[in-house]
Order: structure tokens, then sequence, then C-alpha cells
């Protein structure tokens, strides 16, 4: 459905966002995974044709949206990481304004669509009140409906979750999830727990570029064996990673990639993709160090 090839984006300042970034995309959820500044946004306001890449082509069913972004930006919606909403305006008139935005000029159609998001994402009793007094949870929500208006086929995610409570996180899960079944969802997030629950495929994205992509099981299953988690004193054997480090009962405990047992205290454990990531975190971090 969504073709991305080698995008490159670099901003005015010098700073080069993306790097030749390839990926195809078809109906269902990718997770976007990086840390803060890896590029994810720019990646994001890229595919939602918000801003042209430097270099590159995005195909959507086989048609440019670099030469032609109205190809793609009508099948679309789009929650950005942050926006903002006008006060002493409901709900339903919010929805009701962007929807008239965003084209849907038959009245009866435009009502049935805005009455299905509200349901869909569990504002319908809240339709009367003014987004700008949401918790952050209906807030996401909110943002959610908007983007469903105009029954787009593409959807983009940039942070959904962020900053939101454990309950309403997985409220929002079961939401991102139902939609995925029939559109391409586009997660980004830097929070793995997310990638984890939701996506079936997931690229990690580090200093502009795709590091790995893959189904989300297979980016971590080929690390079998080699994760370890115990306690150490003194140093790491030669050539075991140090993944992380946390506490359990009270007592520090770390996360190794080894190839061997690096410790008497050491157990091997069932590898996970926070482990992926952080050894992709590790291994970039040494090469740009
Ligand atoms: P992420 O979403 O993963 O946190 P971003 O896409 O926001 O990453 O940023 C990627 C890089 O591009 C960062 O180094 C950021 O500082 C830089 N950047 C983002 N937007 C701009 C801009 N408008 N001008 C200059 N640099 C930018």
């Amino acid at each position: 459905m969504l073709q991305l090839i080698n995008i490159n984006k670099t901003f005015p300042d010098g700073t080069q966002a993306l790097r030749d970034i390839s990926l195809r995309l078809d109906t269902g959820m990718l997770g976007l995974l990086g840390p803060n500044g890896a590029g994810k946004s720019t990646l994001m306001r890229t595919i939602a044709t918000l801003q042209a890449p430097d270099s590159g082509e995005i195909l959507f069913d086989g048609r440019s949206a670099v030469r032609d972004p109205r190809v793609l930006r009508s099948r679309l919606g789009y929650l950005p990481q942050s926006f903002g909403v006008y006060p002493y305006i409901s709900c339903y008139a919010l929805l009701e304004h962007l929807a008239i935005l965003k084209g849907l000029n038959d009245k009866s159609n435009r009502r049935r669509q805005i009455e299905k998001v509200l349901s869909l994402t569990g504002l319908g009793d809240h339709a009367a009140r003014h987004p700008s007094n949401f918790s952050g949870g209906m807030l996401q929500r909110f943002g959610i409906a908007q983007a469903l208006l105009g029954n787009p086929q593409v959807l983009i995610f940039d942070e959904p979750t962020s900053g939101l409570d454990p309950a309403e996180r997985l409220r929002l899960h079961q939401l991102l999830y139902e939609i995925a079944k029939t559109c391409l969802v586009l997660l980004s997030t830097h929070i793995v727990d997310d990638i984890e629950h939701l996506s079936r495929h997931t690229a990690i994205m580090l200093g502009g570029q795709i590091i790995v992509s893959g189904t989300t099981r297979s980016l971590f299953s080929d690390l079998k064996g080699g994760v370890w988690q115990g306690s150490f004193e003194g140093s790491l054997p030669y050539g075991a990673i140090l993944l992380g480090q946390c506490l359990q009962y009270g007592k520090p405990v770390v996360r190794v990639f080894s190839e061997f047992r690096p410790g008497a205290n050491f157990e091997s454990v069932s590898p996970s993709l926070q482990d992926r990531y952080f050894l992709c975190l590790r291994k970039y971090t040494e090469e740009v160090v």
C-alpha cells in the first residue's frame, strides 16, 4: 500500500534527520521505535505530506505522493505529537469543523461519521463537553477521533500514549488494535512496551536511519541463548554487552548480552524486544562516539 524509497531529509541548520529510509508497508500496525531525536517525528511528518523529503520517493498504491501529495493526503489521518484545541467549542462542534476542513461536505454523511468516531473512541457521552477541559487520555482519544474522520486508509500516530496513566494507556492500546485491523497504522514511540503489546511489525530508528525492521518477534528471537540476567562484582568478561540495570527486591540486577555465561551469578533468560532495542542503542552509541 505504502512504499518509502531512499528518503532523505536535512534541515537548513545541517541536521540530517532522515538517512536513506526505505520501508514497505501494508494493512496492520508498524511500530517505529527510537529514542528522542532519532527522527521519528520527521519521518511521520514526511509521510503525512507536511514536509517534502530532499530526495527519495513515497508511493501510495503505486502513485507518487512526493509529486502529488493529494494522492495520499485524502486517505490519511494524522495525530501529531502535540496539538491544540480551540477553547469554548464543544467536542462535537470541533469534530464537525475538522470534518468540513477534510472535505466531508454532505451533512448526513458528516453526522454519521462523527457519531461513528465518537462511539469508537468512547467519547459519545462527552460530545457536548469542551475538549480543552478533557483529561490527557480523553484528549488523545479526541485526537484519534479527528484522525479517523474521512475513513482514512493510513493512520499516523506520533507518541499517542505519552504521559497517559496505565488505565488510559491500555484503553488506547485497545482502540489502536481495533483500528489496525483494517488500516495501515504507523505508531511512533519511545515506549518499548507499547510496541510489544501492539505491533506485529517493528522498525528501530537511530540517528535518522532504520537500523533493523521486521516482524516484532523476529527482531529478538535470534537473541535466544544470548541474554543473561544476574549480578556481578568487578567487570564483565570481554565481549559481554551490558543491556540494562535495574533493581529486583532491592538488589541490583543487570541484563547482559553474551555468547557465554558472563559469571556464576547469571542465568539465561528469554530475550525481549527491549533487549534488541538496547543492543542496537549500545552498538550505535559505540559507533558514533
Ligand atoms: P524524534 O521524533 O525521534 O524525537 P525528530 O524527528 O523530532 O526526532 O528530530 C530528529 C532530529 O532532527 C533531531 O536532531 C532534531 O533536533 C532535529 N530537528 C527536528 N526538527 C527540526 C527543525 N525544524 N530544524 C532543525 N532540526 C530539527
